[in-house]
C-alpha cells in the first residue's frame, strides 16, 4: 500500500484565525476515510487544503504516488444555486476534464470517451442531453460524481455527498462511492454527517470536534473515547448512534 496523503502536525486559518490545529494523518493508495464532525470544526477547510486551495499556516502535507492537487476529482457540497446550473449533464461532466485539457481550446476524442465511459458506470448515459437543473438530487449527484470521477485515476474528495438524498438515493450513491473503492480501487476522501453510513462503508475515520481530532481504523473509533462522548453529534443518525453505541444500520 502507497502513501497518497501525509498530512504532518498541520494547522490552517482564516486571516490569522486558527480554524486546524496541529492535525496528522496518512491516507494510503484504496483507503475510504471518511470525516465527521460538528459544523465549524474545520472539515471543509481541510478539503480546500488538500486541493490546495489553501495554504498550512504551519506543517505540511505530502503528497505520494506521484499525485498531483489537479488530479483530484472534487465533488463540493451542492448549493440552491448549483442545483439550478444550466447546462446539459454532458456538459457537467465534462468539465471535470478541464484541467486536464489545459491550453487546448476544445476537448479531445479522449476527453469525450473518459466522460462517456464515466456516465455509463454512474448509470446517467440515458440523461446525457438532459438539462442537469431538472433532474432529482439523487440523479443530479450521479451526474456530479462522474465529474469528479473525469478528472481523477487516483483519489476522489466528496464534500457531504448524500447530504439531502432521500433514504434510498443515499443507499444507491453509498453503494456506488463503496464499489469505485472496493473494485477500481479509487481512494475515497468523504465528509459526511451521517455517522451510521461512515461507520459502514468507510475503513477509516477522521473525526474532528473542537480542536480534538481522532484518526484511525474504523474498529478503533468505535471504542475511542472521542467516539462514547460525543455530546454534540449533528448527525441526522445520531439517536442510532447514541442508542446503539453506532451500530450498523443494518445490524
Ligand atoms: P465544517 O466544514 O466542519 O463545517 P468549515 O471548514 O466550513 O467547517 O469552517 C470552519 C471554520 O472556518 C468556521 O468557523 C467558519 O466560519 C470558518 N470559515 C470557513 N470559511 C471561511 C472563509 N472563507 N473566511 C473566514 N472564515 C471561514
Amino acid at each position: 500500500m502507497e502513501m497518497l496523503i501525509d498530512c504532518q502536525n498541520m494547522s490552517v486559518g482564516y486571516e490569522g484565525q486558527t480554524v486546524i490545529n496541529d492535525l496528522s494523518f496518512t491516507v494510503n493508495t484504496g483507503d475510504f476515510l471518511s470525516i465527521v464532525g460538528e459544523n465549524g470544526s474545520g472539515k471543509t477547510t481541510l478539503m480546500k487544503t488538500l486541493l490546495g486551495l489553501k495554504t498550512p499556516q504551519s506543517g505540511k502535507i505530502v503528497y505520494g504516488d506521484g499525485l498531483k492537487a489537479a488530479e483530484i476529482g472534487y465533488l463540493p457540497q451542492q448549493t440552491a444555486l448549483q442545483k439550478d446550473f444550466p447546462a446539459t449533464v454532458k456538459e457537467v461532466v465534462m468539465s471535470g476534464r478541464l484541467s486536464k485539457r489545459g491550453l487546448r481550446p476544445f476537448y479531445g476524442k479522449a476527453d469525450k470517451a473518459r466522460a462517456e465511459e464515466d456516465m455509463k458506470l454512474m448509470d446517467i448515459l440515458p440523461l446525457a442531453a438532459r438539462s442537469y437543473r431538472e433532474l432529482s438530487g439523487g440523479q443530479q449527484q450521479r451526474v456530479l460524481l462522474a465529474r469528479a470521477l473525469c478528472a481523477t485515476e487516483k483519489l476522489l474528495l466528496l464534500d457531504e455527498p448524500v447530504s439531502g438524498l432521500d433514504p434510498s438515493a443515499m443507499q444507491d450513491m453509498y453503494e456506488t462511492i463503496y464499489r469505485l473503492n472496493r473494485e477500481r480501487g479509487v481512494t475515497v476522501i468523504m465528509i459526511t454527517h451521517d455517522l451510521n453510513g461512515a461507520l459502514r462503508y468507510s475503513k477509516q475515520i477522521l473525526h474532528m470536534e473542537g480542536g480534538m481530532y481522532f484518526f484511525g481504523s474504523v474498529e478503533d473509533y468505535r471504542s475511542s473515547d472521542i467516539f462514547h462522548t460525543m455530546s454534540t453529534c449533528d448527525c441526522r443518525c445520531c439517536c442510532d448512534h447514541h442508542l446503539n453505541k453506532g451500530g450498523r444500520a443494518d445490524a
